[in-house]
């Protein structure tokens, strides 16, 4: 690990525990100032060095070293003499998501922080943060309390799946329609307008304020050696205490599952990731929500989303609903997406809804193998992710509806 380059002095008591983006008392930019006091003008090198050893990755689902996107985009603007855009996104587009949304409403004044510290150390021409539409009034009220926000443009994100992806935001901002583009080039080499584009999670952004306040050590005092800090995660489904929680990072599924409210021994799996994600089973409840731990699952932490199934409810009726939605979220582009998500939701349908047809299992997989990597963006591969893994764990439903012997519930 690189040695921090520069000690940072913080004004106030770091959060101690695992409540740390969610410590502030109230979302003002007094109180806010008064629970972390004001951000520190971390040179870039500084920030830079501090991000590198904190070990923090992005928060938005694909988990790269948030400090590598921020340096890539830097020095693509040196080597080309233009000036950065920073984009701050808190599109979930995921409806088990809701993570962004509560950390903007909680906590706008670290998402701020966050964006303008990457901006100073960018020297970026332009700042634009992108959320839902039921976000902005929080966004609004917070960035009228401060004069040194005034260049953030707030724009409202599309409510589709797709659009929280990183080039479909950059369509966005650009006046165009909010789908995945097909890039060849890094947006961090040319984004919006030809400028390199650092796109980055909001949540990733209110980690790197308090990083810059607190410290790469601080942000390594909780959490795994792999798995450093803090993050926010999702849990809904069947828990009594659906919502978002702040975690350390590694933390145990099943312990997650318990914080939720969730009696872990009516359930039969979770799953892990999102709509595009796959299922842990209830004999995985002892794993760590931790890249290695979750990858015999085909899972990874994603954007830190989990939904507990009850083990009386149907799975497959479950995933049909959710394929046949994700099969409706296509953006038209690609002729395997549109076509080959459709057909393989009604195929999943007809297993769901008790057709016995022997064939109907190796039929999902073809269509799952036959869409993967098809498409301009992601959303295929997870789409099929997801279907192969609840043929994989619900192997013995699946044997159940062929046999039509399925008693679970349906609704
Ligand atoms: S793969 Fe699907 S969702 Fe992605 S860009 Fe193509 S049509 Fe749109």
């Amino acid at each position: 690990m690189s040695p921090v380059t520069q000690a940072v002095r913080p004004t106030v008591a770091a959060p101690a525990g695992t409540a740390r983006l969610t410590s502030g008392r109230a979302p003002g930019f007094g109180s806010h100032l008064a629970d972390f006091g004001p951000i520190p003008s971390l040179v870039a090198e500084g920030l830079l060095e501090e991000l590198r050893a904190s070990g923090l990755e992005g928060r938005g689902g694909a988990a790269f070293p948030a400090w590598r996107k921020i340096e890539a985009a830097r020095a693509r603007g040196r080597s080309r003499g233009r000036r950065a855009v920073v984009v701050g996104n808190a599109a979930e587009g995921e409806p088990l998501s809701s993570k962004d949304l509560t950390l903007l409403r909680m906590a706008p004044h670290l998402v701020i922080d966050g964006l303008l510290g990457v901006a100073t150390t960018l020297d970026a021409g332009s700042i634009h943060l992108y959320g839902p539409e039921s976000a902005l009034p929080a966004v609004a009220r917070a960035l009228a309390e401060r004069p040194d926000a005034r260049a953030i443009d707030l724009r409202p994100s599309a409510e589709t799946f797709v659009s929280g992806e990183a080039s479909a935001v950059v369509s966005a901002l650009a006046g165009r329609r909010p789908v995945p583009q097909d890039r060849t080039v890094r947006l961090t080499e040319a984004g919006l307008n030809g400028r390199p584009t650092l796109v980055h999670n909001v949540e990733t952004l209110a980690q790197i304020a308090l990083i810059a306040r607190f410290g790469a050590a601080w942000f390594r005092s909780v959490g795994t050696a792999t798995d450093p800090g803090t993050r926010l995660v999702t849990v809904s489904g069947d828990v009594a205490s659906p919502g978002v929680l702040e975690i350390a990072g590694g933390t145990r599924i099943g312990d997650l599952l318990g914080f939720a409210g969730a009696d872990t021994a009516a359930l039969s799996a979770v799953l892990v990731g999102g709509y595009h994600g796959a299922w842990v089973p209830a004999a995985g409840f002892s794993a760590n929500l931790a890249r290695e731990q979750l990858a015999p699952f085909g899972a990874a932490v994603g954007a830190g989303i989990l939904m507990a199934l009850d083990a009386r409810r149907c799975p497959l009726t479950l995933a049909s609903s959710i394929a046949g939605y994700l099969a409706g979220e296509t953006a038209g582009q690609c002729g395997p997406c549109v076509n080959g998500l459709p057909a393989m939701a009604e195929v999943l349908h007809r297993l769901a809804r008790g057709d016995r047809n022997a064939g109907l299992p190796a039929e999902v997989r073809r269509l799952a193998e036959l869409v993967t990597g098809r498409g301009s963006c992601h959303h295929p591969d997870g789409t099929a992710r997801f279907v192969l893994s609840t043929l994989t764990v619900f192997a013995e439903d699946v044997a159940a509806h062929l046999g039509g012997r399925c008693a679970k519930d349906h609704s």
